[in-house]
């Protein structure tokens, strides 16, 4: 049986910027994931996990990592996606909440609706007793060290799977762009966007939202590849090629159930880590896909 575990810190990177620190977190976490895949662990488990280790690290634009809106707000966006029933949970512009994507996995265990936003989401999150913040501006220090308004400098993370059960997994999670507008939210959080799994193929996307949101990107590699019988490498570059052609720039990540992998970006760079069956742990950020 195969397995397989890619994790992104976003597609945004200043060249000559420093990204140890951030290489050391994929490695670790890439490795500590692959064991948690061969221990039979699920995908949906095991891309949960990776996602609020990403959030709590604070090395990315996500979670503790978020920078705040143009009004000094920090709303957050996070959506996971489970492939075998299709299930899925969102959160948009969630506030106070230090896993979005662990509010975002109990919109899915609950299974009443797909999203919730703003308040609302809140007010689930903690009613699943998931951990609150209580003053933001103590608790999201790290955007300052990432130098608060470059553009591209943003880092939502993501992480898809693929399990020894033959299921797929996919989730993503960010504070969204630099000096977005109060109430904007992006990709991330909207199925078929942002994230998407099916029985096909897991995919986590990053990069100016609005033009992921409307090419549907996410779904679009699936569709390209259940529809067209497209394989998974050339589906996610015509995607890429979509988002850029209405003015986007960023990268995706995705598997397909045989454990293929493809983590393809238009941006600079992206930052990037990938594990297989048959692949030994990979870390890339400026180096381009060989
Ligand atoms: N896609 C995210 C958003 O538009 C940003 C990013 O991936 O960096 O909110």
């Amino acid at each position: 049986m195969t397995y397989a575990l890619v994790l992104h810190g976003g597609a945004g990177a200043r060249p000559g910027t420093d990204y140890t620190t951030q290489k050391a977190d994929l490695t670790r976490l890439i490795i500590a994931g692959q064991e948690k895949l061969r221990a039979r662990q699920s995908a949906l488990d095991v891309v949960v996990w990776a996602v609020e280790a990403l959030e709590a690290s604070g090395l990315y634009v996500a979670g503790k990592g978020s920078a705040p809106n143009s009004t000094g707000g920090f709303e957050l966006d996070a959506s996971l996606m489970h492939g075998p029933q299709r299930r899925a949970g969102a959160v948009a512009a969630i506030e106070g909440i230090k896993s979005p994507i662990r509010a975002a996995r109990a919109v899915l265990e609950d299974g009443h609706h797909v999203m919730l936003a703003g308040l609302g989401a809140q007010n689930a999150a903690k009613a699943s007793g998931l951990s609150e913040i209580t003053d933001p501006l103590a608790y999201y220090t790290e955007h300052l060290s990432h130098g608060s308004a470059d553009s591209a400098n943003h880092g939502t993370v993501g992480a898809v799977a693929l399990d020894l059960h033959g299921e797929l997994a996919a989730g993503t999670s960010t504070g969204g762009t630099f000096g977005k507008r109060a109430g904007r939210v992006g990709d991330t959080p909207i199925i078929g966007a942002g994230t998407w799994a099916d029985e096909t193929v897991a995919v986590s996307c990053t990069g100016l939202g609005e033009a992921f949101m409307r090419t549907a990107s996410a779904y679009d590699v699936s569709a390209r590849m259940r529809y067209a019988n497209t394989p998974l490498q050339s589906a996610s570059r015509q995607v890429l090629d979509e988002v850029a052609r209405f003015g986007g720039d960023g990268g995706l990540i995705a598997i397909d159930a045989k454990g293929s992998i493809s983590m393809p970006y238009n941006s600079h760079v992206m930052k990037r880590a990938a594990v297989s069956s048959t692949l030994a742990p990979v870390v890339r950020v400026f180096e381009p896909e060989p």
